[in-house]
């Protein structure tokens, strides 16, 4: 099998490039052809030795994945569909806006939390991604946008982790691409138009700052542990109170100076006036410093089986006025891409199952408890 050159970050690629006895600078050239400049044949890569060229041809390759299918919104959001093997499929969404261009990206095939909200939940775990096909994700896109829209500029200025799966239990996989996004010689992308989206993984939030510091958005959904142990079954590792503080210690670190948090309107469920007052006590304690955030309420994007209901509109206006008035900004965000399925929460992918995640929380979740 020859190497994958998507799996590397630059100094990986260095490091491969060395072990052939290559010098550090042909790494960066190397690096610029695949990510900088989307060139994926190295017959092509013109500043390259003849002799640099039949290596790389011998033992090397970028490999990207391949297509299963290709929705286009009305909207001009796309969703591609990708096969990762062994039955899997995986999820990445186009954004388009009319000051940037956002790629949301999936971290894992499905994901072992399982938030009964999130369809990707409801499908189970299968793996992580490897660096690669995080990476491939990006490739493809920026490659395939760029020569759709017939430009040499960068299409997707902007990267959301917040496709399938949950990119802090794939640390590993997660890191290498996250810098390649950032590097100069790779995307180029700002640490602020990075977004690594967490239902809350404390101790890897601490890595996070110290590795690979880009923006950070919270899943909240809940304003106390006892309904927040329902929605996100991770709370009952990782508390509210100790999440909170990971933020708080994070943003010392952090692009930004405040930490997202997101939040899905379920009817009846997490969209009381209460609950939004709580929420304001939580982020602004009344005996404490107050800790710097926004709110990005997500209506529910409904799925078959969720036996879950979007919060009315008016009901989700009431709820962020409670949030803005008390100073906390606000926002409602727009569904995009719902009529192809490519809404937040309604990426599923195609997953074998490995961990029966989906059939134990059909046993044991009540949220209506
Ligand atoms: N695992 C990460 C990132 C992927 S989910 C996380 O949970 O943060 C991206 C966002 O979509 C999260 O805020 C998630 O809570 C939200 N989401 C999941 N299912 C949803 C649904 N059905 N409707 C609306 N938002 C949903
Ligand atoms: Fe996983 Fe995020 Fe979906 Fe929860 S919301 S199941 S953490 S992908």
């Amino acid at each position: 099998m020859k190497t994958n050159l998507l799996d590397f970050d630059l100094d990986g690629l260095v490091a491969w490039c060395q072990a052939q006895g290559e010098k550090k600078f042909r790494a960066v050239q190397l690096f610029r052809w695949i990510h900088h400049k989307g060139v994926a044949d190295f017959t092509h890569m013109t500043d390259l030795a003849q002799s640099l060229r039949l290596m790389l041809q011998e033992h090397a390759e970028v490999r990207a994945l391949p297509v299963v299918s290709r929705h286009d919104s009305a909207d001009g959001t796309i969703k591609w569909m990708f096969d990762v093997g062994q039955g899997n499929a995986i999820e990445t969404v186009f954004i388009p806006e009319t000051d940037r261009g956002t790629l949301c990206i999936s971290s894992q095939a499905g994901c072992a939390v399982g938030c009964p909200f999130c369809s990707t939940g409801a499908q189970g775990f299968s793996r992580n991604l490897s660096t690669a096909e995080i990476l491939a994700q990006l490739w493809f896109a920026e490659t395939t946008l760029r020569r759709e829209f017939n430009t040499h500029e960068r299409v997707i200025s902007n990267v959301v982790m917040m496709g399938m799966g949950e990119p802090l239990q794939n640390y590993a996989g997660l890191v290498p691409a996250l810098k390649t996004m950032l590097d100069d010689h790779g995307y180029g992308m700002s640490r602020r138009r990075v977004t690594v989206s967490t239902s809350g993984v404390v101790p890897m939030i601490e890595r996070l700052s110290q590795d690979c510091p880009v923006a950070l958005a919270v899943s909240l959904h809940a304003p106390d542990d006892a309904l927040r142990d329902r929605l996100v079954p991770l709370n009952q590792k990782y508390p509210l109170a100790e999440l909170l503080q990971a933020c708080r210690d994070y943003l010392a670190f952090a692009p930004r100076d405040f930490i997202t948090f997101e939040y899905c309107m379920l009817d009846g469920v997490n969209d009381s006036d209460d609950q939004a007052r709580a929420l304001v006590a939580l982020v602004r304690p009344p005996h404490g410093e107050p800790l710097p955030c926004k709110f990005n309420l997500i209506p529910f994007n409904p799925f078959p089986a969720s036996g879950l209901l979007r919060s009315p509109a008016a009901r989700v206006k009431a709820f962020a006025s409670v949030l803005s008035d008390a100073g906390i900004v606000t926002t409602i965000r727009k569904t995009r891409g719902d009529d192809i399925a490519a809404a937040c929460g309604q990426l599923a992918g195609d997953i074998q199952d490995r961990t029966d995640v989906a059939g134990r929380r059909a046993k044991t979740i009540r949220i209506h408890a």
